[in-house]
């Protein structure tokens, strides 16, 4: 299962551009990750590293962030160093441990690391770090860090074995404080469940929430971060589309609501192409019908009781 979980490596290649709304949260994350970066001399006058612990409801944009951020470092990093040296790295060492990887960015799903054999998820996790620090400067990514370091004491394992796992995670952190050039991002939908000295100083210790968009403003300008990728019908008017959305949309929804669109533009078009009235080249377009079907079937994925829990 280990192996099937971790595939081929990807890059990312999210901009920030891609990432409707969040300015709040993108100009603390830009001020966290990448001030620091590009001016180094400010760690020497006091300015602290932080690890940046991204959380909230499913599918609100925490790894589309994460992404954006490692997009953007990577042109910091290349412009720090005058060549692209810092980016190289050895693909085949690295198969096994992320599902991620562009050089100066590891992704890596906590419950990839969990293995089963006495040892081997410390080893693991040692092993993220001991990859992060030869290609440093990088951005190590640990999404769904809940399932890596749960509560000490209350993750339910007889053994232990959690707890070495969360002992293993914090000494490869505090460890990291004298490289300086490996920045760790974290993402949680269950930031209650985290043991808590993760959140401790040069740990996770800057917190960004990253929510549900609940203004008309903010689903439009995701809205419009999504489709900057579809051709959309000059008749479509979005801040219509958005009025008549439910309020509390994720990223994810809005999203839904996009392919759900795209669908009904592809039966159209399949429809017009076996009538003959439509050949099979030409660009698929969304049209305001396209969107009023989509609506029909849209519904928050986060009720309000889970929006309690943050
Ligand atoms: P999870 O906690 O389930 O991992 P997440 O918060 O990491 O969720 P993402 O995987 O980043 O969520 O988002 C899911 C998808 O929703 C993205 O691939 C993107 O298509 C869309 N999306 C989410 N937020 C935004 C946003 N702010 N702007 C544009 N698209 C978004």
């Amino acid at each position: 299962a280990h192996s099937q979980a971790i595939g081929a490596p990807k890059i990312p290649s999210v901009s920030w551009q891609d990432i409707g709304g969040l300015q709040e949260v993108k100009k603390e994350i830009l001020d966290t990750v990448q001030l620091p970066l590009e001016h180094p001399e400010l760690l020497t006058l006091g300015l602290r590293r932080s690890g940046l612990l991204l959380y909230g409801p499913p599918g609100t944009g925490k790894t589309l962030l994460a992404k954006a951020v490692a997009t953007e470092c990577s042109m910091t990093f290349l412009r720090s160093d005058g060549s692209s040296e810092s980016l190289r790295y050895d693909r085949e060492s690295l198969r096994g441990i992320n599902s991620c990887v562009c050089g100066v960015f590891f992704s890596v799903k906590g419950p990839e690391l969990i293995n089963m054999y006495v040892g081997q998820s410390e080893e693991n996790i040692r092993e993220v770090f001991r990859k992060a620090r030869t290609a440093a400067p990088c951005i190590v990514f640990f999404d769904e860090l809940d399932s890596l370091a749960p509560n000490r004491g209350h993750s339910g394992d007889s053994g232990g074995v959690m707890d070495r796992v969360v002992s293993q995670l914090l000494a490869e952190l505090d460890g990291l404080h004298s490289s300086g050039d490996v920045f760790v991002i974290g993402a949680t939908n269950r930031p209650d469940l985290l043991d808590q000295s993760l959140l401790r100083p040069g740990r996770f210790d800057k917190l960004v929430y990253v929510g549900v968009n609940e203004d008309r403003e903010s689903q439009l300008q995701v809205l419009k971060a999504i489709l900057r990728k579809f051709e959309v019908d000059s008749s479509v008017c979005l801040s219509d589309v958005v009025e008549r959305c439910p309020t509390q949309l994720t990223g994810a929804d809005l999203y839904a609501l996009c392919s759900d669109a795209m669908m009904s533009a592809i039966k159209r078009k399949i429809t017009r192409i076996t009538e003959g009235l439509e050949s099979e080249a030409g660009s698929l377009t969304l049209t305001a019908s396209d969107f009023s079907q989509a609506l029909s079937d849209l519904q928050p994925s986060v009720s309000e009781q889970e929006l309690q829990r943050y």
